[in-house]
């Protein structure tokens, strides 16, 4: 019955149904584009989880459960706006400025490489020298909400460039630089602060910068303590101190050189012949 029903369903199925479907589709793929990695994910789990739960209530009739959970869930779509109102602001933002479908340039793995290994050199350097930075790299979130509070570079990233700008007493030093992609757009920005009150007292403002922005959107980001040459980086609100070339190394690679099908001349690329 249940097989005859799905027959009957593609049967009367119109070409626009299945127009309908795809949009619908590409719009939810977009929307988990957005929210992945943020803290929207965990509460989506959760709403799924008491939609289920709902669910079987209802089939099992338990009334009064059913009754809390119906009421609980008018509660919290009232709620969501005003608990998500910057992740939701965030992505009305990013639509309005086109970056709904995000861009299209994929850099391939040795362009990451070079990146990577520039960034990796300067941190180490500024690390033994005990030269403070901080360092965003942008990833899916645009940032130019960010990089619009610093001074705009839009260089190709190098060790010397980066070692450049972090030298104490010059005027981009203080703040921190944004990476999108293989270029510097801006040094000097202002990252929010994190609110976290449990963290560390060793943990000044530079680190909270770095907590904070990596709560906001899912950048990557590495800093250098002045105090201790202490490299650290951070990711969705959390920080991993005591990180070394190698592990640097690792996880940008990690974070950054993404496998998702590139362009139709990357495919192409493979089916070449080797000379
Ligand atoms: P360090 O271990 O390097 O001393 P810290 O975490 O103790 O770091 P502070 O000593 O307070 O932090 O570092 C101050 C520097 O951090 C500032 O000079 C500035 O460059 C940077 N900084 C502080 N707040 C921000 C911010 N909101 N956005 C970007 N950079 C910031
Ligand atoms: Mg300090």
């Amino acid at each position: 019955m249940f097989l005859g029903q799905i027959q009957g369903l593609f049967m009367t199925m119109r070409l626009w149904d299945i127009l309908d479907i795809l949009v619908v589709a590409f719009f939810l793929y977009r929307i988990y584009i957005l929210i992945r990695d943020t803290r929207a994910t965990a509460l989506l789990k959760g709403l799924v989880f008491l939609g289920i739960f709902t669910v079987i209530a209802g089939w099992l009739q338990l009334h009064v459960v059913s009754w809390i959970l119906d009421k609980l869930m008018t509660v919290l779509i009232v709620a969501l706006p005003v608990v998500f109102q910057p992740e939701l602001r965030r992505a009305l933002e990013q639509i309005g400025r086109g970056k709904f479908y995000v861009s299209s340039r994929v850099m391939n793995e040795v362009e990451w490489d070079h990146v990577i290994d520039d960034v990796v050199a300067a941190t180490m350097t500024m690390s033994a020298n005990k030269i403070g930075a901080l360092i965003v790299f942008e990833r899916s979130v645009g940032l130019d909400d960010r990089i619009d509070t610093g001074i705009r570079i839009e260089g190709l990233v190098s060790k010397e460039l980066l070692g450049n700008i972090f030298i104490v007493n010059t005027p981009l030093h203080d703040g921190a630089v944004i990476i999108r992609e293989n270029r510097v757009m801006a040094a000097g920005c202002l990252l929010p602060l994190t609110r976290d009150h449990n963290l560390s007292t060793e943990l000044g403002t530079r680190h909270r910068a770095a907590i904070g922005m990596s709560e906001q959107a899912d950048c990557v980001i590495v800093v250098v303590s002045e105090e201790t040459g202490i490299v650290s980086y951070t990711y969705g609100g959390h920080i991993y101190r005591g990180q070394d070339a190698e592990s640097l190394k690792n996880i940008l690679r990690n974070y950054l050189v993404t496998s998702k099908p590139k362009g139709v001349s990357d495919v192409l690329q493979k089916w070449r012949p080797l000379k």
